[in-house]
């Protein structure tokens, strides 16, 4: 299987070719402009120190900072934080934000420390980073397995370095640090209008879609609680270790399989059928990809979606909360078979979109209700729909081109520009 990155550059080829990309912007975006790897020592609770190695990939400024989450996970490395980089840059321009793509992460199984050992992970970062992050730089965001206690942590770490309060310098923080309440739920929510309007479109009901969500996590929850309480039937969620399947259409409680998670830790093993409607099942936590639904959710890692399952896809419509959660050779197949695809680059977007407004409201000493900001999410999310929408009919091209084509022509006219 190819790598993330390998994933991301055959995107680009591909989008590019649809559009006469610009020789000299294709070059540009082939490389990161600045990847940093930094090793962290940090003292662990038994007195030893350990080394973990920290990344920040900083890829592309052409239309404004870097923004990207940090991740923590043992799988994280240059390719990865490249790709995920890479595809903040397409994000934040697809939706129209005046900003560029990074990301960041640690090679470092987080279920493996104690809290006071992540904590002292999560200032390493900082302080190795320092230099080259900022709140006109490079602004850091939680991604798989950070959040916003991480968030503060690193808020602080950044506050004591330079010796002022700066809460522009991370978004994703909680309120109490300056972030903002919408922030928690923002990358579902964008996902959740995108779905809304696709079913309106359709002219179909909320109970007549079944929906089926990989990762049970920021984004893969919230999503779950967000199309069950507007009355859409949740027939499968998983985590990385088993899924919970519902038989017949009778559904499944996210907030239910939200209690048996912080109780359990885990969907295996645990006694949901007791706490949930009748006929839920326990599979393995890939199980629900190909299970008989038709909206999938995708909200868990990368390349997850592929040759090998790519046929069995029972869904008609899917939703890519997750990066990368599908491979272009799979991404070939589901074309071919009709299934719409809403990329990543798009599904996902509200967790930025939500950044940049909470970064501006810590720029600018200013505070918008939660109304307010989920108001001005569903518009930009909206209109960066309606666009794609337009440039897919215009050249012919899947939703994912589209939005690379949109983002693309945007980079494109900035440096027409500058030039
Ligand atoms: P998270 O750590 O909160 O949750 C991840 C979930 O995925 C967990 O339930 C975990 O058990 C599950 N998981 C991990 N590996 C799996 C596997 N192989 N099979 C099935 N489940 C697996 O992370 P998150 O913040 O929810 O992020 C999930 C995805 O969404 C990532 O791809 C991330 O980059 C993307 N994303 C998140 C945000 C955000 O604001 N949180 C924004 C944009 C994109």
């Amino acid at each position: 299987m190819n790598t993330p990155f390998e994933n991301a550059m055959s995107q680009l080829d591909r989008a590019a070719g649809s559009m006469q990309l610009d020789a000299q912007l294709h070059a540009r975006l082939r490389k990161p402009e600045k990847l940093h790897i930094v090793s962290l020592p940090v003292l662990m609770d038994d007195g030893s120190e350990k080394i973990f190695v920290g990344y920040r990939s900083q890829f592309n400024s052409i239309l404004g900072l870097y923004k990207g989450g940090i991740r923590f996970a043992d799988s994280v490395n240059a390719d990865e934080v490249k790709a995920l980089s890479f595809w903040m840059a397409i994000k934040t321009a697809a939706v129209g934000l005046p900003l560029g793509g990074g990301k960041g992460g640690v090679c470092v199984d987080p279920r493996s420390l104690s809290s006071a050992e992540l904590e002292r992970v999560s200032r390493a970062w900082v302080r190795a980073l320092y230099d080259v992050i900022g709140p006109e730089k490079d602004v850091p965001a939680p991604d798989v397995a950070t959040n916003p206690r991480v968030m503060g942590w690193m808020v602080d770490e950044y506050n004591q370095i330079a010796g002022v309060q700066t809460p522009a310098a991370f978004t994703g923080k909680d309120v109490s640090d300056g972030g903002v309440v919408a922030r928690a739920t923002s990358t579902s929510r964008g996902g959740f209008y995108l779905l809304e309007k696709i079913r309106q479109m359709h002219g179909k009901k909320p109970a007549d879609m079944r929906v089926a969500i990989q990762g049970f996590g920021n984004a893969g929850m919230h999503m779950a609680q967000l199309v069950y309480d507007a009355g859409y039937t949740v027939v499968g969620v998983s985590d990385s270790r088993s899924s919970l399947i519902s038989d017949g259409d009778c559904g499944i409680d996210p907030y239910k399989a939200q209690e048996v998670k912080k109780v359990h830790g885990s969907f295996a093993e645990s006694p949901f059928e007791n706490l949930c409607k009748e006929r839920v099942r326990i599979g393995n936590s890939s199980d629900v990809i190909t299970m008989d639904c038709d909206v999938l959710i995708p909200a868990a890692v990368e390349n997850q979606i592929t040759v090998h399952n790519a046929m069995e896809i029972q869904a008609s419509l899917i939703i890519e909360l997750a990066n990368g959660p599908t491979t272009p050779e799979a991404d070939r197949i589901l074309e071919k078979r009709g299934v719409q695809v809403i990329p990543d680059v798009l599904a996902n977007a509200g967790g930025v979109i939500v950044s940049y407004y909470e970064w501006y409201q810590n720029m600018h000493d200013e505070q918008w209700s939660e109304d307010e900001t989920n108001e001005k999410l569903r518009v930009q999310i909206s209109d960066a729909y309606m666009a794609i929408s337009a440039l897919c009919e215009e050249y012919k091209v899947s939703f994912r081109d589209g939005a690379f084509i949109h983002a693309l022509l945007r980079m494109q006219k900035s440096l027409a520009a500058s030039r």
